[in-house]
């Protein structure tokens, strides 16, 4: 077991679940989106406990990820958010992932593989419709909806489950913003209406990402699929609504101090130069690790309830803390880079201009996940 570990709070996961729960009631079934191992948090942990607390999908982007929950012994119904290449088809099939689909040649691909490879006892291979509604990504116009149902419901190996469309302003409040996610769920009821009017049930109707579940109430529809939110960051003004706790925590350990004295360099460039005689602390963390190297010059870490810049840059597997000219920190000693007591991957995030998303998915495979409740 190295230092330098990702601390996974299953126990804030669950009551982050529990909150959107309460927030979006008892009626609306809940997806988690476990993709990119789980936002880095491990995608199996984290589809086990949502499925503990109630969920009813798990949502991934590959047909690999998918794969990987199954070979977990996991049955639960899981969407497969972004478009396989044809080759995966057939283990999309086999693993019974259920793909979003939007296009007359993925869905005629998929029906006739689906046909020359059925489930057990011969059911159909559920899909739901993906309909841009606005988020320019994937998905069928929200005016060829009906022609994409019925396509679907008139294939044998296929069956209609649902039908999705994705918001992609739906976490702003700036009120042009507001307008357009209004705008989007506006031309999504019309979709789904026509598929009705069509003859056909469309299923479980669902748009709601986590921006939806916190600011629109209008987009719960059947069923919700926050993913951040659930991972404990709330997007700006939902804090209070949905006070959702972080749930990954890296943390470290110092593993070597020494003294410095005034006018000596610290790290690669030498962009830091102690002003003064001071202790300095090496921590196994760096960019190689997921901690951005750009946080060079403006971070700092928590040791024993208070927090300590780094001094100089980030390197590919250590970083330098400085301590101040006495100190009772002690070798091995741990320390907190995020989360936890400490700033959470939200204020890394801000710092750099990116989400809260980038840092906990960047967060790579030589940190091990430990799993303190479990
Ligand atoms: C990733 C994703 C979500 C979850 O988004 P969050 O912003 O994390 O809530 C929901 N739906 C789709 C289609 C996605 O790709």
């Amino acid at each position: 077991m190295r230092a330098t570990r990702a601390l996974i709070h299953l126990d804030n996961f669950r009551s982050n679940i529990r909150l959107v729960r309460n927030r979006v009631g008892p009626g609306r079934k809940l997806c988690v989106p476990v993709k990119a191992d789980g936002y880095g948090h491990g995608a199996v942990p984290m589809a086990k406990a949502a499925l503990e607390e109630g969920a009813a999908f798990l949502a991934v982007a590959t047909v690999g990820e998918g794969v990987l929950l199954r070979d977990a012994g996991i049955t639960a119904p899981i969407l497969l958010l972004s478009i396989p290449i044809p080759e995966e088809t057939p283990e999309l099939i086999a693993n019974k992932l259920t793909p979003l689909v939007g296009d007359k040649e993925f869905i005629q691909a998929l029906a006739a593989a689906a046909s020359s490879m059925p489930l057990a006892k011969g059911e159909p291979l559920p899909v739901h419709l993906k309909v841009d509604t606005g988020m320019g990504r994937v998905g069928c116009a929200p005016e060829s909806a009906a022609e994409m149902a019925a396509l679907i419901a008139g294939s044998k190996g296929l069956k209609l489950e649902g039908v999705a469309t994705h918001l992609a302003v739906s976490d702003s409040l700036i009120p042009d913003e507001v307008r357009y996610t209004k705008e989007q769920l506006a031309r999504f009821s019309g979709a789904v209406d026509s598929i009705r009017k069509a003859g056909i049930d469309p299923g479980i109707a669902h748009a709601a990402n986590t921006g939806a579940v916190a600011f629109h109430e209008d987009a719960f529809l059947d069923m919700v699929r926050p993913g951040i939110l659930l991972y404990g960051y709330a997007p700006g003004g939902a804090e209070k609504v949905l006070p959702v706790k972080p749930v990954m925590e890296l943390v470290s350990q110092i593993v070597f101090i020494k003294r410095v004295k005034k006018g000596e360099t610290v790290s690669y460039g030498r962009t830091w130069t102690a002003d003064r005689d001071t202790t300095i602390a090496t921590i196994p963390v760096g960019y190689g690790d997921g901690l951005p190297r750009r946080l060079s010059g403006d971070f700092s870490v928590r040791i024993n309830g208070a927090m300590y810049p780094l001094a100089g840059r980030i390197c590919m597997d250590q970083c330098m803390a400085d301590l101040g000219p006495a100190t009772t920190i002690r070798r091995w000693d741990s320390v907190t880079i995020f989360g936890g007591d400490a700033p959470s991957a939200a204020d890394i995030a801000a710092k750099l201009g990116t989400i809260s998303y980038e840092i906990t998915c960047g967060i790579n495979k030589r940190v091990p996940r430990v799993y303190p409740e479990s």
